[in-house]
């Protein structure tokens, strides 16, 4: 008999979780104006807010905890970063950050000006918001197919090389500073970049003398996919697949709070020595000084050694596998979600399922918060509230995919979890027909409103 799926981990430490009921969930997301980001993490049962941070660290993690340098310049802990980003993502510069947006920042300070243009396959948020922040542009070029949830290809986070080659028609290569690719494309349904996409994007920036970025926060994740779906890559180790991805890039940014597997920390890798340089300024001005740029010591040991484990097999066969494993509870109940399942989460299609709602009432965050009432899961919307407004016209954008985000951290829930997760889900499905209205915006910041948006049911 061939012998079952199971994790590549044991468990050493819990944590309690808490239950509620409908009712108190009820009065929590009135008080929280409808906003899954204003709960308290005790009013949350299953929480699928994010993949960010959010992991078990490993024994060997808290370990380098205890054995982190906290000197202030050149710390042991620094050069252990160093060691695990020279030999794992193949980078010789990089400043630590406390963050991924921090990263961000200290590049963007340095590359960009006002009416630059940033093409990329659907910029993450933030990093949108520091691009528009300094009145750049983003222009998103992602592969048309990943606006089609229910098309199941291998790579549905490519940019599309063509969309990609008029921008850089359009534009004068002095007015584009960088490319970004995402990998995995978190907008896009956390899904995969092929290699032979990757080698292609920095093929085109090269003929045009364009900087290739890649944002890197899941970059371990996309590796796994390559591996298992690209043709020439089944029998190559993960970082072997890291080290090639890698070495199409000038700069990597990076939020470990991701595939390093700690609770905060972040890191910009650069190619180029003088670009380097260039960035130590804002590093030190907003993070720190360069050898510890807003990290404890202890927290850069604990991602060197992340780095490793985020990049082993086993480990993400496994985390994969429950990713695939909730999908597959949801193809059963006939839910549909972006096709195939992402690398992080699962997103479900909102649109598709509450099609009495308008979508000027927000169906993703509608889906979110039922899901809430339903079973105390928070989830995150990823549609019309998250991609805010237009910048010139201010008026609301609205996305082609309204998806209600089902963020899985990394080695944390069990699959009973997912059990529940996916059945809570049916009986909101179930009800579908009788979800007839959603919520409009009392309150909400200029740029990056999703955060602490305030809501009212829609009368
Ligand atoms: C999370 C994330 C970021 C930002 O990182 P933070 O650590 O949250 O600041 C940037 N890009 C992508 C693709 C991400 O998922």
């Amino acid at each position: 008999m061939e012998l079952p799926f199971a994790e590549s981990y044991k468990i050493k430490m819990v944590e309690m979780l808490h239950k509620s009921t409908r009712n108190e969930r009820e009065t929590w997301i009135k008080e929280a104006k409808y906003n899954l980001f204003n709960l308290k993490s005790d009013q949350v049962f299953i929480d699928l807010l994010t993949d960010s941070g959010t992991g078990a660290m490993s024994d060997k993690q808290w370990a380098a905890l205890m054995t982190g340098d906290e000197s202030y310049a050149g710390a042991r802990s620094y050069f252990e970063m160093q060691e695990a980003i020279h030999r794992i993502l193949g980078f010789d510069y990089f400043l630590p950050t406390h963050q991924g947006r921090a990263a961000e920042n200290v590049l963007y300070s340095t590359i960009l000006k006002e009416g630059d243009i940033v093409p990329g396959n659907s910029h993450f948020d933030t990093t949108k918001g520091h691009i528009e922040f300094r009145k750049a542009k983003a222009i998103d070029c992602t592969i048309s197919e990943a606006g089609d949830t229910q098309l199941e290809i291998p790579f549905k986070g490519n940019m599309d090389l063509e969309k990609l080659e008029t921008v850089f028609k359009k534009y004068p290569a002095q007015r584009i500073p960088v490319v970004v690719l995402t990998i995995t494309n978190n907008t896009a349904g956390g899904q995969p970049v092929s290699m032979s996409n990757i080698r292609s994007v920095s093929s085109l920036c090269k003929k045009y003398g364009i900087r290739l970025q890649i944002d890197s926060a899941r970059f371990a994740e996309n590796a796994y996919f390559i591996k298992t779906r690209e043709k020439g890559y089944a029998d190559k180790s993960i970082k072997e697949i890291v080290r090639e991805m890698f070495s199409y890039a000038d700069i990597a940014t990076m939020s470990s709070k991701k595939d390093a597997i700690v609770n905060m920390g972040g890191f910009v890798a650069f190619r180029n020595e003088t670009l380097w340089q260039k960035c130590q300024m804002f590093c030190i001005m907003n993070e720190g000084f360069i050898t510890y740029g807003g990290m404890s010591g202890r927290d850069m040991s604990a991602l060197a050694q992340g780095l490793d484990e985020g990049t082993e097999f086993d480990y993400l066969e496994t985390r994969i596998n429950q990713v695939a494993y909730l999908a597959t509870k949801l193809d059963e109940y006939g839910i549909p979600y972006q096709r195939p399942a992402g690398g992080h989460a699962v997103f479900v299609d909102a649109k598709k399922i509450l099609t009495h709602v308008p979508k000027e009432e927000f169906q993703a965050q509608t889906l979110a918060v039922e899901l809430y009432l339903e079973a105390g899961i928070r989830g995150v919307e990823i549609g019309a509230i998250l991609a805010d407004r237009d910048p010139i016209t201010r008026e609301n954008r609205y996305p082609v995919l309204e998806l209600l985000r089902l963020a899985i951290p990394r080695r944390t829930y069990t699959n009973n979890h997912m059990d529940v997760i996916a059945s809570a889900l049916k009986n909101v499905y179930d009800r579908r027909e009788n979800i007839r209205r959603g919520y409009v915006i009392t309150k909400e910041l200029p740029i990056m409103r999703h955060f602490t948006i305030e809501l009212a049911p829609a009368e």
